[in-house]
């Protein structure tokens, strides 16, 4: 049978360090599907669209994966309804680790049969995250060694338009 893991998350936007745990997840999975959220509690720099639109553009080249928007209703269920094998998620430290833990504990005592695979985050994507990455570049800083050049791109360009738009 076909081992397919689900990878959910608000992937605001998708970095180098998601990246990494996508492409390495092929290599233990036949196919990782991506499940973008997009009635995240998070505020987020991105709307849905525009966040499954750039993982879309991002992983087109990545053999064995595949995007979706998040159903919005349980992970889990969505989980079953796709036939996943698990759910994956990445950690790069003990708080995301306390984080995680509580997640698929949670979610094993809503399905007990999705599994939940953690991979440990690269060690030089460990200090990478997409809220750290949206401060530097708010402020004009380079961040094109830690995401993707379409989303750096995406991300100049969303930060000069709302500039623009203070200055009407
Ligand atoms: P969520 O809002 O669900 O936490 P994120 O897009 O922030 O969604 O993260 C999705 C998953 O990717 C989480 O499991 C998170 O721990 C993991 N992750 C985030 N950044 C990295 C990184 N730099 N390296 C590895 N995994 C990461």
């Amino acid at each position: 049978m076909k081992k397919i893991a689900l990878f959910p998350g608000s992937f605001d936007p998708l970095t180098n360090g998601h990246l990494d745990t996508i492409e390495r997840a092929t290599n233990i999975f036949d196919e990782v599907i991506v499940a973008v959220s997009t009635n995240t509690t998070k505020k987020s720099l991105f709307n849905g669209e525009e966040r499954i639109a750039l993982a879309k553009e991002v992983l087109k080249d990545v053999p064995g994966t595949k995007v979706v928007r998040h159903t919005g209703g349980l992970t889990v269920d969505m989980a079953e309804e796709l036939h996943v094998s698990a759910m994956l998620r990445g950690i790069r430290n003990m708080k995301d680790y306390e984080y995680e833990e509580s997640i698929a504990m949670m979610n094993r005592s809503q399905n007990p049969k999705i599994e939940t695979v953690i991979l440990m985050a690269s060690e030089k994507y460990r200090f990478l995250s997409s809220s750290l990455i949206k401060e530097v570049a708010m402020f004009g800083g380079d961040i094109s060694e830690f995401v993707p050049s379409v989303v750096n791109q995406a991300i100049i360009k969303k930060y000069q338009d709302m500039s623009d738009d203070e200055h009407m």
